[in-house]
């Protein structure tokens, strides 16, 4: 077990003497789990993706304004220039929602820095109520920010084209480093299904009436039986994002319950349903962060301009996530086919209207060029002469011409064979 890190003394004046030794190192643990690193190696891909920006504006110029390309692909030669890669909806569509999971997982942490240094409070006094509670978010964001980061930086390789694939990007190493994340501290399945543990036993005592925690009190809640109908703001869907974890829960407890009624032992019972408890683990930290996200944006000191480019971000947010999660939310009734249609639209507009905020977003984050160590997205642009001295650094390429083809192809040319 990972015990230390920079947190817990100096933020909280605990000592080990404090308290129990073994209490102690279990809360210093959720306290050294930096459940925001691997969301925060997305930032460098999305530097490299988002490069291309100023890359394609670079070519552009080199290519004295060549044409527009329609919609069809062709290249049409006109007066118009050629758009930025940026300006492809379905780039929008593969980067902007990675810009918004970092905040996501940013606002997410916060919570659960308050809540660890509660529980260290909470020691003091003997009161450990609120440990199970932060073991569940913990385990949850360790999980949820490595898969989420594995994932986003594929999709920006992928946004990069085949510049993505080559060894000076950093991009293959930065994906190698961020994929172990889903393995080191926590292998990821195993967080969930800790995490499903915490929801099943809640959602148990929440039918005995019990008080339950912050995270899963919606468990609580009675289960509302109308559609959400044309409210669709941002706390009404994270309401609907309630509905629908509590439906998946709920039915994956029934069934649980039911292979132990029929007399298997519970851990073979649990294994039977894991599939669904790690579904339910998921939906319930995706609803977390985007309940974290909403909260955070309307309550931190924020100026007007900052808020309302976080706030579209936030949006951005909820909806791809309910997009892709549509038929949880269908089959629960906690959205309309009309509703999710509704949504979807007005994410392709927000696409349009965050695209000029990207590289600022990014940017905010203030990535050094020399922690990013790739030849794409360097703060100059430069990305086609960076990559032109890289190539040149090959044994292949000290020469214009091989020494092989004088050595070898040039006599066999030559000869009359
Ligand atoms: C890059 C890297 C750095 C590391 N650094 C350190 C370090 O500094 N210190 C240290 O102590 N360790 C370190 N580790 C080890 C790491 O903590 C373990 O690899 C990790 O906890 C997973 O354990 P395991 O390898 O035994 O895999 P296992 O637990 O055997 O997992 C193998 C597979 O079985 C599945 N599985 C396991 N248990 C269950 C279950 N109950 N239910 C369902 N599925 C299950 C998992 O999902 C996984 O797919 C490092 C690992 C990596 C990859």
């Amino acid at each position: 077990m990972f015990v230390g890190g920079k947190v817990g003394r100096r933020a909280t004046g605990i000592t080990r003497r404090d308290i129990d030794g073994a209490k102690y190192h279990e809360a210093k643990y959720y306290g050294a789990k930096y459940h925001e690193r691997p969301t925060w190696y997305l930032l460098s891909p999305l530097r490299c993706s988002l490069s291309q920006v100023p890359a394609r504006r670079v070519q552009h110029e080199v290519e004295d304004r060549r044409g527009v390309r329609n919609g069809g692909g062709d290249w049409s030669f006109g007066a118009e220039p050629e758009p930025q890669i940026l300006d492809y909806q379905t780039q929008q569509y593969k980067l902007l929602p990675q810009i918004a999971t970092i905040f996501g997982i940013h606002f997410s942490a916060r919570r659960v820095w308050d809540t660890y240094n509660e529980v260290t409070g909470n020691i003091h006094e003997g009161n450990l109520d609120l440990l199970p509670e932060l073991h569940a978010i913990s385990c949850g964001l360790k999980a949820l920010s490595s898969s989420d980061a594995s994932a986003g930086i594929e999709i920006c390789r992928l946004a990069c084209g085949g510049h993505g694939y080559l060894s000076s990007s950093n991009l293959p190493r930065i994906y190698t480093t961020t994929t172990a994340a889903n393995t080191y501290e926590g292998e990821n399945t195993v967080m969930w299904l800790q995490v499903a543990r915490y929801i099943i036993k809640s959602y148990r005592e929440a039918r005995k009436g019990e008080k339950l925690c912050h995270s899963v009190s919606y468990l609580a809640a009675q289960p509302v039986s109308t559609h959400l109908s044309t409210n669709l703001s941002n706390e009404a869907l994270v309401e609907a994002y309630k509905k629908a974890v509590s439906a998946i829960v709920s039915e994956t407890a029934e069934r649980l319950q039911k292979h132990c009624d029929q007399g298997e032992q519970f851990e073979l019972a649990w294994n039977k349903c894991s599939v669904l408890l790690v579904k339910c683990a998921q939906a319930h930290t995706r609803y977390f962060t985007c309940e974290q996200f909403v909260e955070n944006v309307e309550s931190l000191e924020l100026s007007e301009g900052v808020r309302n480019v976080l706030r579209r971000l936030c949006r951005l947010y909820l909806i791809y996530h309910i997009s892709l999660n549509q038929g949880d939310f269908l089959r629960s009734q906690a959205l309309s086919p009309e509703n999710i249609s509704t949504l979807e639209g007005e994410m392709c507009e927000l696409l349009a209207v965050l695209r000029d905020d990207a590289v600022s977003l990014v940017d905010s984050f203030d990535i050094h060029d020399r922690i990013l160590g790739s030849t794409l997205g360097c703060w100059d642009g430069n990305v086609y002469h960076r990559m032109f001295s890289e190539a040149q650094k090959s044994p292949m390429n000290q020469t214009d011409v091989p020494e092989a083809y004088s050595k070898y192809l040039r006599p066999l040319m030559k000869a009359n064979l």
